[in-house]
């Protein structure tokens, strides 16, 4: 494995009954709050009152930004930016999914950036500060609570990008499960997809001899595969979603990914389709990745009869190593499909029509991928497999 730092400052609040400590988060980083949140969901549930009862016993001046998108939006991250340098903001709490915290993420950094956010986004200009800020997650999905990335569409251009930077990490973060019980069966299911993508981006990966990493990255796969059948039959399940609400942290927070870097191809191919259809992540992830597989197999047949033979126990014997690391993959499909999750872009209404804008979204910034550095030719490809 390559040589490597491993740092995660963000402080886990995992468990129940963990809201209450707010009261002693809160107050180390001021009074001015900016509460930040999504289309309702928290009004919904009844969370948004738990919040702010505690804010006020606070004793903090609590300004609001609501309404934050899913495959949140560069115009509510200006809005957000405003309100901050506006009321000279302290500090900012995420209270949502990936969307509220990765929006969150955006505006703590450009509250200190003088200039378009959308410039450090596309990684043109450096930035050398940010708002603290913290989260309280209530949904299982992206890792953003416990990682410094961010992805924000810009809708004017159709772009959608992740960026992270060293200032972009959650000072803390609280994690109840009962907070995920009202997430809807069908975002259940994508955040389920989206965390074993990011273990799968891990997963296929240029460098040599990384056992343990391997085996970690499979027993998170192999949790959510246990898990996930029976959580979509019962939603309300304490511990079933504490699981899966655990195996999303721990997809994306740096733990299973060190001495090496992920290849990321796949997220760079859903952003762009998202950036034009404004599909669910998840949705798009479980449509593209085992076609990027399918594509990828010859680069390293033996990682991919590694997956099928020990995260599928697909048998071996008698067998080429292509066909079992074929049969992992199409393993793979089977279960996202055996979930609920889509397999075709044609799930969502999308044909053939911008197949070249998807590509050239794809490759907006250049080549991608570690596992394999894919180029126009690739990505249209790969799009034109899923349809
Ligand atoms: P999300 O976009 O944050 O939320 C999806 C939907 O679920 C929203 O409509 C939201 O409603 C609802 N929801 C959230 N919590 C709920 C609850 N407890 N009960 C009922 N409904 C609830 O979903 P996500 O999958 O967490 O985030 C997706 C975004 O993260 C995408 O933009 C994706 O590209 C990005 N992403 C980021 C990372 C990262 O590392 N930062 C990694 C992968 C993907 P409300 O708006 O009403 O709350
Ligand atoms: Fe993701």
């Amino acid at each position: 494995m390559d040589n490597f730092i491993f740092h995660n400052p963000t402080k886990l609040i995992f468990g129940k009954k963990q809201l209450e400590k707010l009261k002693t988060e809160v107050p180390k980083y001021g009074k001015r709050i900016l509460l930040v949140y999504g289309g309702g969901s928290i009004k919904r549930s009844g969370l948004y009152d738990q919040v702010k009862r505690i804010l006020n016993e606070c004793d903090t001046e609590v300004y609001e930004l609501q309404g934050v998108e899913p495959n949140p939006r560069l115009s509510t991250v200006k809005r957000g930016i405003a309100l901050c340098k506006d009321n000279a903001i302290d500090f900012l709490l995420a209270v949502g999914g990936g969307s509220v915290i990765d929006c969150t993420k955006a505006i703590a950094v450009g509250a200190k950036f003088d200039g378009d956010p959308w410039l450090f986004i596309t990684r043109k200009s450096p930035v050398s500060d940010a708002l603290p800020f913290g989260t309280v997650l209530t949904l299982a999905a992206t890792g953003s609570e416990m990682n410094p990335n961010s992805v924000i569409t810009n809708w004017e251009t159709h772009e959608k990008y992740g960026w992270s930077c060293p200032y972009s990490y959650p000072a803390f973060s609280i994690l109840d499960p009962s907070f995920t019980f009202s997430v809807p069966k069908n975002q259940t299911i994508y955040g389920m997809v989206d965390m074993m993508a990011h273990v799968f981006e891990h997963y296929f990966h240029p460098t040599e001899h990384t056992p343990l990493q391997d085996r970690l990255c499979e027993s998170i796969l192999q949790t959510v595969i246990d898990a996930a059948p029976k959580l979509v039959r019962n939603l309300d399940n304490y511990d079933l979603r504490e699981t899966i609400l655990y195996c999303g942290t721990m997809a994306l927070n740096g733990m299973v990914s060190m001495g090496f870097n992920g290849d990321w191809a796949s997220h760079n191919l859903e952003h762009a389709v998202s950036a034009v259809y404004d599909i669910p992540h998840g949705g798009g992830l479980a449509i593209l990745f085992p076609n990027w597989m399918k594509y990828n197999l010859d680069v390293n047949v033996g990682r991919f009869k590694q997956m099928a033979e020990r995260v599928f126990h697909i048998e071996s014997e008698g067998k080429s190593d292509r066909d079992v690391a074929l049969e992992g993959i199409e393993a793979l499909r089977q279960f996202w499909t055996s979930i609920g999750a889509p397999s075709r872009l044609a799930d969502y209404g999308i044909d053939d029509s911008k197949l070249n804008l998807l590509a050239d979204r794809a490759m907006a910034r250049g080549e991608f991928g570690q596992f394999r550095k894919l180029d126009r030719e690739d990505a249209f490809a790969i799009y034109q497999a899923s349809l």
